[in-house]
């Protein structure tokens, strides 16, 4: 008999080590395979990290695998080593980093089915019992609600998610007889082929020819470099990265086009699948087994150009020969749970470990990304043009503070510029967009005698009012209550609406348009499954002539006939106590305006705000990124934050204050004495309050690489001070401060 084979095997787990088990005699196993290991009286999966280890315990102790799965199917390498990169630099286990590796397919076989809720009753019947329900069981009755209105059967977890409740109002529905809880086959969404779409490939011009050729000079060299392409909307990024991908191509090597989720329209796969016969496509609207299916096709080589979202970056490539992040900017890049990797940082670790270059593209780049170009780390190409037909739009300041009475409408700022405007487009059968990033129809109720505001009480902030259902809504919790009668505080008689959501400009362009078809689209329209499409079709094919909308619409869609923008208020989120605020306004104001005049016909924008000296504002209007960054990188400077240090955040929330404030001030003192880092805090979060738990965070600034280190190792435990009341989350490169 030969003496035993041991394995490492990384579990997904939150501990920061490998597993030791031991090979049955007559199996193979490589770095790389996917097995099934028992643990505690558990089966998981793991996967093989190093074969032939020694080891030091007694042979009778250690355990052996149950199977390997899938042989045929090894974890490339280079993926390996990106999971220690992950694991290294978000602090998680490389267990868990591994995890998100795999699709869920490639983990267990077969179609998944997973749980939804369906209505047991007619909507009639539900209707009835949620408005009885309203008063004495306010989470079951939302609960019902959310499933009714949504027409179809409803993930359980989306109904959790949409109404902020946990799993007993809906099993008691069930209870109940209201509501059905079924298995349904995760749905994939087809996304076409793009079909009819003629798809030109054009002649680059002299800019894009320019940065193609940079690019692919790297290409050729297989030499890793990271190009930031900034160029404005339309000014043909795209077309350069098509270019490339032939000469990648060419080579026979790989490449992967991330793109954030809702840019991953039907004509952007369309475009690439006209030109790349080979082309897969990974989101998260595939089920599992088409994810799998996928994920197999890439591994065996017969697909070799990858579009996709966030967790595209894993796909399963064995010669990649360039990686694209379109929309580099974009914080969907960031991945809000374990592992809490950014995509864009770890597809620069990727091309480095695999030796491909990187293309990050945005017509308004990360501060992060700009600051490494400026620092030489990074090669900046510039695209200075629109490329195609759409000329470039104009855009106005409108000065709210000078408003009169003639710039409102039912308490609207609408300035008699945008109206006439609006009135112009609608002659002329153009449409036009209206833009404001808050929904509901006023963002406070107030007393016009104490002054008092009605707030949510589990988490102290004020509730949004919704005039259609007559009903205030929490936004961070999603409860609810009725319009009072009267003030709660001194009985006065009158509450005044107070701001401005969507609802309320809908409802003031109606009145001004009573002929014209004005939709709103938002988180509250498009609740019911589909509608979200069925509104940009509609609007498409001009079934609608204004839509007024979130940031929802801000994004990558093409609407030739929309030649007026406006921006119902530009100041929403100019003041949010976040180091990104002006970062942020700038970068949707900029998008928001590249929705104007994308057909043949110009466009024009219209910013109203009440801070039209703010230079993020002014450099948005004059579409001058060049402008906003040196501002914005000069402050970044002074203050420290990125791209001047690097940030982790420790997030401490739980029901008792005092020991969120003893945890965090204990977390924020063991960093103190580390040389280049600063703990800001422990300060409250900006949602101070969520359902009762109290939040507070310390913000840590590492000026250095070693600075980084040192806190990280610091910090490398810190999650282990979670208990049943007090959660402790580690976030590295934090997407939000929230
Ligand atoms: P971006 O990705 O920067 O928004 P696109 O690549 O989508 O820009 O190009 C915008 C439009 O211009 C598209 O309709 C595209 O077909 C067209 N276009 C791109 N490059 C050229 C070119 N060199 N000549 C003519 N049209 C072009
Ligand atoms: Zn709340």
């Amino acid at each position: 008999m030969s003496a035993p084979v041991y394995l490492d095997v990384a579990l997904n787990l939150p501990l920061r080590r490998e597993f030791t088990y031991a090979l049955p005699a007559g199996l193979r196993a490589e770095v790389g395979n996917r097995v099934l290991v028992p643990f505690r009286g558990r089966r998981m999966p793991g996967v093989v990290t190093a074969v032939g280890v020694a080891c030091t315990l007694a042979p009778g102790k250690v355990r052996p695998i149950e199977r390997i799965v899938d042989a045929g199917t090894v974890l490339p390498p280079a993926l390996l080593v990106l999971a220690r990169r992950i694991a290294e630099e978000y602090g998680c286990s490389l267990g868990e980093a591994l995890d998100a590796t795999l699709p869920a397919a490639a983990k267990a076989r077969g179609e998944r089915r997973i749980p939804h809720l369906e209505l047991a009753v007619t909507f009639a019947e539900a209707e009835r019992s949620w408005l009885d329900l309203e008063e004495k069981a306010q989470e079951r009755s939302r609960v019902l609600r959310a499933v009714a209105e949504f027409g179809a059967p409803m993930p359980v977890l989306d109904v959790r998610r949409r109404t902020g409740t946990s799993d007993s109002p809906w099993q008691t529905l069930v209870k109940h007889g209201l509501l059905r809880r079924v298995l349904v086959a995760q749905r994939g969404e087809d996304l076409a082929l793009g079909t009819g779409e003629t798809v030109v490939r054009h002649e680059l011009n002299a800019e894009q020819l320019a940065a193609a050729d940079a690019v692919r000079a790297a290409v050729a060299a297989r030499r890793h470099e990271v190009f930031l392409l900034h160029g404005v909307t339309g000014s043909g990024k795209t077309e350069v990265y098509l270019h490339v991908l032939e000469a990648v191509r060419a080579q026979g090597r790989g490449a992967i086009v991330l793109v954030p989720e809702i840019s991953l329209t039907p004509q952007t796969v369309g475009r690439f699948r006209a030109r790349f016969p080979d082309v897969a496509v990974l989101h998260s609207g595939l089920t599992e087994a088409q994810r799998g299916q996928q994920w197999r096709q890439i591994l065996s080589g017969r697909a070799q150009v990858v579009v996709g979202a966030r967790s595209a970056l894993f796909a399963p490539l064995r010669d990649l020969g360039l990686i694209v992040v379109d929309e580099e900017h974009e914080g969907t890049f960031k991945q809000e749970n374990t592992p809490r990797y950014h995509a864009r940082e770890m597809a620069v670790a990727r091309g480095e470990i695999e030796s491909a270059p990187v293309i990050l593209g945005s017509a308004t780049p990360s501060l992060e990304s700009y600051g490494r170009a400026r620092r030489g780390a990074y090669r900046l190409l510039e695209l200075r043009q629109r490329a195609g037909a759409g000329q470039l739009p104009r855009i106005v300041i409108e000065d709210l503070r000078v408003a009169e009475k003639p710039d409102w409408v039912n308490g609207v700022p609408i300035s008699r510029t945008l109206r006439r405007l609006m009135e112009e487009r609608m002659r002329a059968r153009d449409q036009v967009i209206l833009f404001l990033n808050r929904r509901g129809f006023a963002p406070v109720l107030i007393c016009g005698k104490c002054g008092s505001t009605l707030r949510c009480e589990r988490c102290a902030v004020t509730m949004t009012y919704h005039l259609r259902r007559g009903r205030l809504v929490c936004h961070y919790c999603c409860a609810e209550r009725r319009r009072p009668e009267m003030c709660p505080t001194c009985s006065h008689p009158r509450l005044h609406e107070l701001g401005t959501g969507t609802e309320r400009v809908t409802e003031a362009v109606k009145g001004l348009f009573p002929d014209r078809i004005v939709v709103r689209m938002d988180a509250d329209t498009t609740a019911a499954r589909g509608s979200h499409e069925q509104i940009l079709t509609a609007f498409r094919k001009k079934q609608i002539d204004i839509l007024v909308g979130t940031q929802m619409l801000a994004k990558g869609h093409d609407f030739p006939d929309v030649t007026l923008v406006g921006v119902i208020s530009a100041d929403t989120g100019l003041f949010v106590p976040d180091y990104r605020a002006a970062e942020r306004t700038f970068q949707l104001l900029s998008q928001v305006a590249g929705r104007a005049g994308r057909g043949d016909k110009p466009g024009i924008v219209v910013f109203q705000t009440l801070n039209p000296d703010n230079y993020a504002i002014q450099a948005a209007a004059r579409l001058d990124y060049d402008a906003f960054v040196r501002t914005e990188l000069g402050f970044r400077r002074d203050t420290g934050y990125p791209p001047y240090s690097r940030l982790v955040r420790v997030l401490f929330e739980g029901l008792a204050l005092p020991t969120v404030q003893a945890q965090s001030a204990e977390v924020a003192g063991t960093l103190r004495d580390l040389p280049g880092v600063v703990p800001l805090g422990p300060a409250p979060a900006i949602q101070e309050r969520l359902k009762d738990r109290h939040r507070m965070h310390v913000l840590v600034k590492c000026a250095t690489r070693e600075a980084f280190l040192a806190a990280m190792a610091r910090l490398a435990t810190v999650e282990d001070r979670t208990t049943q009341t007090l959660r402790v989350t580690l976030d590295v490169d934090p997407g939000s401060l929230l």
